[in-house]
């Protein structure tokens, strides 16, 4: 976003930068319209930190074409080379989201994190993005006495543990066994997902 002196004007400043996803057809200006909304509502208090801040969406007809615009924080920064840092910031990012009601349905997907210049991770690409209700944790965070796949578990955050967790360094066996629990994961989290 940039500010004028006036129309067709000098460039006075930048105010800020941001990230444009545009999409068409009416398909996906569907999607991204729900897209924005989850942005707009559930998403909101994660706004610029688990999630980009969200600017806006438009849509309107260009030529012959139905167009659609998602306007959102623009994202950058080194990546986090550190793989259980960036992990660790995976599992932050992806249980903040179910706490704050959504379930994102492609997180599995290392191309919806984008690192950002604090060191940290901000989760992107909500439009299969559903909202959800669960506890918020992971497995490894709940005694349920050894059951290895209790009812009530979420399974996105049961998927985003095996994938990112401390199984991902295939040490989960241990971790679990150390902690009594879960002496083996099963792997139909990951499957089944
Ligand atoms: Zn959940």
């Amino acid at each position: 976003m940039e500010q004028f002196q006036c129309k067709g004007g000098k460039r006075l400043t930048a105010i800020r930068e941001v990230a444009l996803k545009w999409v068409v057809g009416a398909k996906r200006i569907a999607g991204a319209k729900r897209e924005a909304g989850v942005y707009d509502k559930e998403l909101q208090p994660l706004q610029g930190s688990a999630v980009p801040r969200f600017y806006g969406f438009f849509k309107n007809i260009i030529g012959d074409l139905e167009v659609g615009c998602i306007v959102l924080e623009w994202c950058s920064g080194p990546a986090i080379k550190d793989t259980f840092e960036l992990n660790r910031q995976r599992m932050i990012a992806g249980i903040a989201l179910h706490k704050a009601g959504v379930r994102h349905n492609k997180i599995l997907d290392p191309a919806h994190y984008i690192a950002v210049s604090d060191g940290t991770l901000r989760m992107v690409g909500f439009s299969s993005a559903k909202t959800h209700q669960c506890a918020g944790t992971t497995m490894l965070s709940r005694d349920v006495n050894g059951d290895q796949k209790p009812a009530k578990c979420c399974s996105e955050l049961a998927a985003l543990e095996s994938r990112f967790g401390v199984d991902s360094d295939r040490l989960g066996r241990e971790v679990r066994l150390v902690n009594r629990i879960f002496p083996e994961f099963d792997a139909g989290f990951f499957y089944s997902y």
